[in-house]
């Protein structure tokens, strides 16, 4: 077994603004592991709000390099349970070497992988598309350029109501916002009852990740569903959300990668919470990856590549209608 990487910087179509950062370009690390004719890819980009770097994932891995490479390990979770240590405080590295490691494990089964976990592909939902945060005009604009059923708004300015009313006298698609930890608690509840009117579906984030005190009343006032993201990371963090948030968004990079993301989803749903699986701007590697548990989900956040000028690599096809993946098992995107 061989690990190897390589880092891209992935071009966005548009300047990407969220609440807490900006960027125009993406850093991404793609992993490879490889045995015999078959090899297996793995994606985590970087994130200054989790402090994820280019730099201390590929330390990470080169620590993790004797025991993947040793061989000792079948399955995927077993290859997780062997990185729990070494992962601890870098998710987002586990993350790319679990995608790699279902990918080559599933292509050496003959499976795609959602076949492999049961999964029906007719039963993903559509995703959603985002829109980043930009002046009022450019957001009618992005929105216009790709007609799309489902938005997902980004929040966290003076003029929030302001930027959704005028979204809306251009499209009757169904609306998601994320306010990315932006708001009070006053504020996402006042919020909330001009959004549910504007045809919004549920708010993402609305408060700081650690504003439990103030979720519990938004949890009980709010006219719109909430989902966590930066509230929910890890594991440990379904529980503490359940009674505050009614639906969470997990995403393999945060969790570490598709081992955990599924527990978390079958919990979650335990629970009675409802589930998404979001992206960040991940090329296709990371985006066919959530695409194969798709099926598991209530909600997907999966439009991560199409919002990039350049994908370095080829996998799911996403149309309004239709999920298309590629042909062959694992995973199955590749680089081009
Ligand atoms: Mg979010």
């Amino acid at each position: 077994m061989k690990l190897s990487y390589q880092v891209y910087d992935l071009p966005l179509k548009h300047t990407f603004t969220i609440a807490h950062q900006s960027r125009d370009v993406q850093d991404t690390l793609i992993v490879k592991l490889e045995e015999d004719d078959i090899y297996g890819l793995g994606e985590s980009t970087t994130n200054p709000f989790y402090g994820m770097t280019i730099e201390n994932m590929i330390a990470c891995l080169e620590e993790f390099r004797p025991v993947v490479e040793s061989g000792n390990w079948e399955t995927p979770e077993q290859l997780w349970e062997l990185g729990r240590g070494i992962f601890r405080n870098n998710p987002f590295a586990q993350c790319a070497v679990d995608l790699a490691a279902w990918d080559f494990f599933t292509k050496k089964q003959g499976k795609k992988l959602y076949e492999y976990l049961n999964l029906d592909p007719r039963k993903i939902p559509t995703t959603n598309f985002t829109i980043g945060i930009d002046t009022v005009e450019k957001m009618v604009a992005k929105m216009k350029e790709v007609d799309w059923p489902i938005y997902k708004i980004k929040l966290g300015t003076e003029q929030d109501l302001e930027i959704v009313r005028e979204l809306r006298k251009h499209t009757n698609s169904i609306f998601r916002i994320d306010a990315n930890c932006a708001w009070t608690a006053e504020q996402a509840i006042r919020n909330s009852e001009e959004l549910v009117k504007l045809g919004v579906e549920f708010m993402e984030q609305p408060l700081g990740k650690d504003d439990l005190e103030g979720m519990k009343e938004v949890f009980k006032y709010s006219k719109l569903p909430a989902m966590a993201d930066e509230s929910c990371i890890v594991e440990s963090d379904v529980k503490k959300c359940h009674g505050l948030f009614h639906a969470i968004n997990v995403k393999l990079v945060k969790a570490g990668g598709i081992t955990p993301g599924l527990r978390m989803i079958h919990e979650a749903k335990s629970l009675g919470m409802k589930t998404m699986v979001g992206c960040m701007t991940e090329s296709s590697v990371g985006i066919t990856a959530i695409a194969h548990i798709a099926p598991l989900l209530d909600y997907v956040d999966m439009d991560g590549a199409m919002l990039l000028a350049k994908d370095p690599a080829r996998g799911v096809t996403i149309t309004p209608d239709k999920v298309t993946f590629p042909d062959g098992p694992g995973i199955g995107a590749d680089l081009l």
